[in-house]
Formats: structure tokens, C-alpha cells, sequence
């Protein structure tokens, strides 16, 4: 008999965008088990591996409960690494039932799916991103690690379209992550850069998930 294809799930659950320019949106998200890097500041690194397979219905079976009690018209589809695995069909049925969704992405892997608000997020060491994302990128959001410096914050200036915004996310609460974005911020500010911003991660200040 056939069986749908499904997607490793590591967990579905409604809360409050933390992060980027979307910040404060109520949102459903879908985390996918999974991801083509290993990066060793990862903070979801307990969905590299752990999930459950599940057919799409499955899924928005799940969307549609949690809606009644939080109905917000977002979707995040986020990781891990969302497009390690193909959501195209997850896409197409979210649409279907007029979510709007956002893929938050390391943007190192290709796939024609259009949705609402791609956040790229290119990590080291090479930062490397495929070139299509110049166009799609609703944002671009870095993580403040200590190696990254001002100038792959230049080059990236230069390659998106300065009206989508560059945000510089340290890479803790801690206040010497924060000092070390607010110099980098500043460094941009000097070099001319434009639509620069220090974001923070809302949901770990308050404990949200
Ligand atoms: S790309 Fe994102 S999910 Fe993947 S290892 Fe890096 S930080 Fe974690």
C-alpha cells in the first residue's frame, strides 16, 4: 500500500516570535529534525537528530488544533535546518489553509519554494549562502559569534539590497556578547553601512520557549 511521504518533526508548538524582524508576531512553529551543518553555538542542537516522522495531514492536523486555541494567521518553519528536507508539500498545504509562513534558513541549500518571509541566517566559517537568497532573503540575521568580523558584515551589505535589514544577534543574553555586537555595530555605523540593527532573543530574556 502506499504510504505518504512524511517529515521529521522535532516538535510543533504555538509562541511568540523571539527573534529578527518579525519580533513579537504570535506564531505557530514547525521545528524539522536535521541539519547539513554542525555548528558548535548551535542552541537547537537537540533537533540534529531527534524527531518523528510524520506525514503532512499529520502535521497540519496538529497546526489546526493548536489554531483554535492560538489562532494567529504564522507559521514558522524553522530547525535545525528547515530545507534539509523537502517541505515543498508542507508548504503548498499551509498555504492552502491561508497561513502565512516564514522559513528561517541557513541558506545553503537550494529549493524552488516560495513563502512569505525567508530569514537567512549564513553561518561560519565561510558564510556561505546560495545566490538566489539575494533575492528572496526577507532579512538577514547574524549570529554575533566571536569570529565574525566586519568584514563579512561588508560584503554581505553588499550583496542584499540595502532595504532589507542586516541584524546583528548576539550570540547570548550575556553582556559581553552584547558588547562585542554593539562594537561591531558600531564599526558598521563608521564604514557607512546602512539598515544595520542589534536585535536579542526575546523568548530566552523570559523563559518562552
Ligand atoms: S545551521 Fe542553525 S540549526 Fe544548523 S547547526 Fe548551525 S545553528 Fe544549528
Amino acid at each position: 500500500m502506499h504510504r505518504p511521504p512524511t517529515l521529521k518533526i522535532n516538535e510543533i508548538f504555538p509562541s511568540i516570535q523571539g527573534e529578527g524582524f518579525r519580533l513579537g508576531e504570535p506564531t505557530l512553529f514547525i521545528r524539522l529534525s536535521g541539519c547539513n551543518l554542525k555548528c558548535a553555538f548551535c542552541d537547537t542542537k537537540y533537533a540534529w537528530q531527534t524527531g518523528q516522522e510524520m506525514s503532512v495531514e499529520s502535521i497540519l492536523k496538529k497546526i489546526k488544533k493548536i489554531h483554535t486555541a492560538f489562532p494567529t494567521e504564522w507559521v514558522c518553519l524553522t530547525g535545525g535546518e528547515p530545507l534539509f528536507q523537502n517541505i515543498g508539500g508542507l508548504v503548498r498545504r499551509l498555504k492552502v489553509e491561508d497561513f502565512k509562513i516564514q522559513v528561517e534558513t541557513n541558506a545553503t541549500i537550494s529549493r524552488r519554494i516560495g513563502v512569505d518571509w525567508y530569514t537567512i541566517s549564513p553561518k561560519p566559517p565561510d558564510y556561505f549562502y546560495q545566490p538566489e537568497f539575494r533575492k528572496k532573503a526577507k532579512e538577514v540575521k547574524m549570529v554575533v559569534t566571536k569570529g565574525l568580523d566586519l568584514g563579512v558584515l561588508k560584503k554581505l551589505r553588499q550583496d542584499f539590497p540595502e532595504k532589507i535589514p542586516l541584524l546583528l544577534q548576539p550570540q547570548s543574553n550575556s553582556k559581553s556578547s552584547g558588547k562585542h555586537a554593539l562594537r561591531l555595530l558600531r564599526q558598521a555605523l563608521k564604514e557607512g553601512m546602512k539598515n544595520i540593527r542589534l536585535t536579542a532573543q526575546i523568548h530566552k530574556i523570559f523563559g518562552w520557549r
